[in-house]
């Protein structure tokens, strides 16, 4: 059986990475969640910066044009990679495991900001074509479709509303501090509905506002609006869709 590329965009927090992750698995394909690269790079340019501990929502963690000079100048430092591991796939920074360090608000909110330097993108689409250019490959982000792979057999966009994607992603926080406090590690301020929203939404403006790449459904992308879906029926959805591009 032929095996695809399958583009997988849409907004932040829409559930792109499980979905992309349960059905490499079910193809037997490769995955690269592309976010990850560049929340990687985020976390590169926050220790360097040492303002790492900042909180996010505070101002001042603005990227200034100095800031984006430096980034742009330390792009060849930054090697990243995916490792699995037997509790899933885990991004590496210069061969360390980052795993868990780039999922926190703050290097999302990094990641957002970096994300909208040109030679940032070229630096990771560069890589992003050579990890799939063999094909049966699952790759996620918001320009797979677009820009990484124009030609990709199928291309889905995903999409919910931003209330749903912001209640989805606080209670994941919720979670997260409260496995964290039942292992004794230090939890970090409870997150605040409110303030993941307000996240939410500031990312949906610059992802869809930027000059390089900005988020667009490719034209010929079947949508997926997932607002009223469970993971099981939105599973199903896309898995007939890819029965039948396969075939
Ligand atoms: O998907 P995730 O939230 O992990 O992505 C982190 C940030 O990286 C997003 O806010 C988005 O701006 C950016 N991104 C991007 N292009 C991609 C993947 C992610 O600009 N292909």
């Amino acid at each position: 059986m032929k095996r695809i590329t399958i583009a997988i965009d849409g907004y932040s927090s829409c559930g792109k990475s499980t979905i992309s992750k349960a059905l490499a698995k079910r193809l037997n394909y490769s995955y690269v969640d592309t976010g990850a690269m560049y929340r990687a790079v985020a976390l590169y340019f926050l220790r360097e910066n040492g303002s790492f501990h900042k909180n996010p929502f505070v101002a001042g963690l603005e990227l200034t044009e100095a800031d984006k000079r430096h980034l742009i100048e330390m792009l060849p430092d930054i090697h990243i990679s995916f490792v699995a591991l037997p509790d899933g796939q885990h991004t590496f920074l210069n061969g360390e495991d980052v795993e868990a360090e780039i999922r926190t608000l703050i290097v999302g909110n990094m990641a957002s900001q970096v994300s909208t330097i040109r030679e940032v993108r070229k630096y990771l689409v560069a890589e992003q074509q050579a990890m799939g250019k063999e094909g049966g490959i699952v790759m996620d982000g918001r320009d797979i479709g677009t820009v990484v792979f124009p030609n990709a057999e199928l291309k889905l966009f995903l999409t919910a509303s931003p209330a749903v994607r912001a209640q989805r992603r606080y209670e994941e926080l919720l979670e997260k501090r409260t496995n964290s406090i039942k292992k004794g590690e230090t939890a970090g301020d409870e997150p605040k509905y409110e303030d993941v929203l307000k996240d939410v939404e500031e990312r949906d403006y610059r992802d869809t506002h930027r000059k390089e790449s900005p988020l667009k459904r490719a034209d010929d992308a079947v949508v997926v609006d997932n607002s009223n879906m469970t993971r099981e029926e939105q599973m199903e959805v896309i898995q007939q869709i890819v029965e039948e591009r396969i075939k």
